[in-house]
């Protein structure tokens, strides 16, 4: 299974290029989007053809996260005749959140197939993806995806506390994992991660590799890997978009 990066932005950033969350994972023939925030819908019409998704996972319902789909809906509409459909795994609400953001019922049904995603396991091609709910949103997910036997990707989305993702990561996965307020600490109140919180996660669960994303405007990111590095002695580094790597 191989990994691509195409978005590892937070909700705002003076980080040119840093474009909203989006991961896409290929195996064999097949491609798995997991988030597509915004401005991330470029990166993936350059790689793959969007219309030919197996599906898209979104995380939760912050814009960061799931609003470059009103690129996909239009692409999809009008790229083609007759116009394409893409499966879609969210939480309740977004195909009603995306036709009130252009007062248009029926917006996004008309080649979006939306799926209420709830925790367990779903199979889409060669992907079993299976959903645990985090502390974020009231509705919030992270991701294990594995493409057959070995290890899996685990993906935070956005999470506020890193013991809800350590039932989700066996030794030998990858962590790709949100460190929002990077070397720390996480204001009162704000559910994300920084980088102590990950070092603990990778320390009780023993991954292969920890990747560190959606690091927040201003965060120094070699104190951050620093601050992950601090607690866990495995590889850690910081991912952008581009970033490719095989699990
Ligand atoms: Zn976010
Ligand atoms: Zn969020």
């Amino acid at each position: 299974m191989e990994l691509t990066v195409l978005g590892a932005g937070p909700a705002y950033t003076n980080r040119p290029g840093a474009t909203g969350a989006s991961y896409l994972l290929r195996s064999a023939d097949s491609s798995l989007l997991l988030d597509l925030g915004q401005g991330s819908f470029p990166a993936l019409a350059s790689r793959v053809e969007p219309s030919a998704l197996a599906a898209i996972f979104v995380s939760h319902l912050h814009p960061d996260h799931f609003i470059d789909l009103v690129a996909l809906r239009h692409y999809l509409r009008f790229e083609f005749s007759p116009p394409r459909r893409v499966s879609v795994h969210a939480p309740a609400d977004l195909a009603r959140r995306i036709d009130e953001l252009h007062a248009e019922p029926g917006f996004s049904a008309a080649v979006l197939d939306v799926h209420d995603l709830h925790a367990g396991a779903t199979r889409t091609g060669p992907f079993e993806v299976e959903a645990i709910l985090v502390t974020h949103t009231r509705d919030s997910y992270a991701f294990r995806v594995t493409a057959g036997p070995g290890p899996g990707l685990v993906y935070s989305g956005d999470c506020g506390r890193w013991e809800d993702l350590a039932g989700a990561v066996r030794p030998g996965d990858v962590l790709l994992t949100e460190a929002s307020f990077g070397p720390g600490p996480v204001p009162e109140g704000a559910f994300h991660l920084d980088g102590p919180a990950v070092g603990r996660l990778a320390a009780a669960t023993r991954p292969s590799r920890v990747l560190l994303t959606h690091i927040q405007m201003g965060f120094d990111r070699s104190s951050t890997v620093e601050a992950v590095r601090a607690l866990f002695a495995g590889e850690v580094e910081i991912v952008d978009p581009g970033y490719v790597t095989t699990i």
